[in-house]
């Protein structure tokens, strides 16, 4: 059995899977705020429960904002600005008495979505999220890519290309940089601009997320582009998107397919259990 969990800034969601990737148990608790100890102990409560209910031991996964520094061994990177220079993985492993995975995010949806979701049988598949931030994740042959810096597909803090009078000047962004593509395509950005003219705001979003995009293929040139968070489930991008990010691709022709979430909200956990290994392919 397979348990994952997805700690995020509201709530943590636990889910055990069988082999097959049948959901057995989901549960669900709200996150402590800035609390770390507390955290910490509401994850390690839901897995002893995920294990009773079944009576079964198993694997764990967790997903979270941030990455573990390479350097340190810390959390860096997070939003939920507690986890920040802890050592989450040393403390969940002394506490659960076991190996516990752990990866950002990003990093889950894109496993859950190649493993048996919307990218399902791809080779490359990068994973988007577009909601309260922009985070992506690189999986290739059904395996996060991290990297030796723990950022591969950390693409919403690059700058946003081919800025246009409608980008500038360039938005200041949390990261301390400016005209990062998160400041652009994340979902309150959207919200912002629709309260001006929806159709405008709209086109104008799918202008840029051509144009950034287009930059991933011809970095990564992945088979499918896999889009989760709010923002993703505005039909109309999967459309119009692949008709305006041609013209900044360098090749003939994209064969890349750009398409939306099949789990939704349970991306998270699903890719955070997939971390010991998802189902035999098919
Ligand atoms: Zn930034």
């Amino acid at each position: 059995m397979r348990i994952g969990i997805d700690l995020g800034g509201s709530k943590i969601e636990g889910i055990a899977l069988d082999t097959a990737g049948t959901v057995l148990v989901r549960r669900r608790v709200p996150t402590p705020r800035g609390d770390y100890r507390a955290t910490l102990d509401a994850v390690v409560m839901l897995v002893h429960a995920i294990e009773s209910e079944t009576g079964r031991s198993a694997t764990v996964g967790v997903g979270m904002p941030g990455a573990l520094s390479r350097v340190s061994g810390r959390v860096k990177n997070a939003n939920s600005t507690c986890l920040n220079g802890q050592t989450l993985k040393d403390d969940l492993e002394a506490a659960l008495s076991r190996e516990v995975r752990l990866a950002n995010d990003a990093n889950c949806f894109a496993l859950s979505e190649a493993i048996d979701g919307a990218g399902r049988g791809a080779k490359v598949v990068f994973g988007v999220i577009l909601g309260t931030g922009v985070g992506g994740g690189i999986v290739i042959d059904r395996r996060v890519l991290e990297g030796p810096n723990a950022i591969a597909g950390e693409w919403g803090h690059n700058p946003l290309p081919l800025p246009d009078d409608e980008d500038l000047p360039l938005r200041p962004c949390y990261c301390g940089r400016a005209g990062c593509i998160e400041t652009y395509l994340c979902g309150p950005a959207l919200e912002r601009e629709r309260l001006v003219n929806e159709d405008e705001a709209l086109a104008r979003y799918e202008a840029r997320l051509a144009r950034a995009l287009a930059v991933v293929i011809n970095v990564l040139d992945p088979d499918v582009i896999v889009l989760g968070g709010g923002v993703s489930n505005r039909d109309r991008l999967y459309d119009r998107v692949p008709r305006l990010w041609g013209a900044h691709v360098f090749s003939d022709q994209v064969a890349t397919r750009l398409v939306k979430h099949a789990h939704g909200d349970s991306s998270g956990v699903r890719g955070a259990a997939w971390l010991w290994g998802g189902p035999p392919s098919r």
